[in-house]
């Protein structure tokens, strides 16, 4: 925050007391190492450009809950604690292969085990509440019209650029078992991994992550496979 306007960081800590940390604060230390993924922040101290400021929504707007075939959700929850939330309900929205992901994941993409099945994450979003950079806060539906349709059609892919997402609605599918199977290979395995995949049964998911295991020097590949036991019937399947 060296550079960040000191008028600003002042009002800012007006309006929300002992919840702004300037850097080299604990305060400071300890959100981002709560907040970062433990294996972001064990490789990379993780900090705040100069002149940014993070919003930590997941303190205070992390709250997610049924409604019938949707769940509410607030801008901060991770997925795996909307998942939580539909727990007793029998139903889910797909989401990546960790629960540790956010907003950002589900107004960006979401690939996960059902991708093939039920689709991918943000073609579940029904209905935003976003904060723009001027502070109006707008709600967008798919139904929205005017430049509440473009932003609509922007925040389904790139939210982060146009605004903060307090509150989504998204739509959830019922959902019985589903079979994974995981294993970690090394890169000369990816030309079986794309000569299989397109092979596979219409609602498996067959995906690959890219990664580093810790303390290795060359990367492997993370592949998964995820069957749903039962396929989704087709007013499910949209
Ligand atoms: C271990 C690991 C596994 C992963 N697995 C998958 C996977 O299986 N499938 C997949 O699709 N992706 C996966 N990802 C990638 C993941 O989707 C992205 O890292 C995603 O950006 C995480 O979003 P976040 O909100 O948790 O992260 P953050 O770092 O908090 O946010 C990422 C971006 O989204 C913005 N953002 C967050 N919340 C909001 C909000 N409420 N309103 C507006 N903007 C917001 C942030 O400003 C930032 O620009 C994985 C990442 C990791 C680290």
């Amino acid at each position: 925050m060296t550079t960040l306007d000191h008028g600003i960081a002042a009002a800012l800590e007006a309006a929300l007391p002992h919840r702004v940390h300037r850097p080299d604060s604990a305060g400071y230390r300890d959100s981002l190492a709560r907040i970062f993924f433990p294996d972001a922040s064990r490789r990379r101290p993780p900090r705040v450009d100069d002149g940014a400021v993070l919003l930590d929504l997941s303190s205070h707007l992390s709250h997610a809950r049924p409604c019938g075939t949707l769940v509410e959700t607030q801008g901060g929850a991770t997925v795996g604690s909307i998942l939580d939330s539909l727990a007793d309900s029998g139903r889910v929205i797909p989401v990546g292969i960790v629960g540790l992901a956010g907003l950002g994941l589900v107004t960006r993409g979401g690939v996960g085990y059902l991708t093939r099945s039920v689709g991918l994450t943000l073609d579940h979003l029904v209905e935003v509440e976003l904060i723009l950079p001027d502070g109006e806060i707008v709600r967008l539906y798919e139904d929205s019209t005017g430049d509440d349709a473009d932003l609509w059609w922007a925040v389904r892919g790139c939210a982060p650029s146009f605004g903060v997402v307090t509150e989504a609605v998204m739509r959830t599918h019922e959902q019985g078992p589903v079979h994974v199977d995981r294993a970690v290979v090394e890169l000369d395995a990816l030309p079986h991994y794309f000569a299989v995949a397109p092979t596979l049964p219409r609602h498996t998911t067959m995906g690959a992550v890219l990664g580093y295991a810790v303390g290795a020097a060359e990367p492997a590949v993370l592949v998964y496979t995820a069957t749903p036991v039962l396929p989704p019937s087709p007013e499910e399947h949209r």
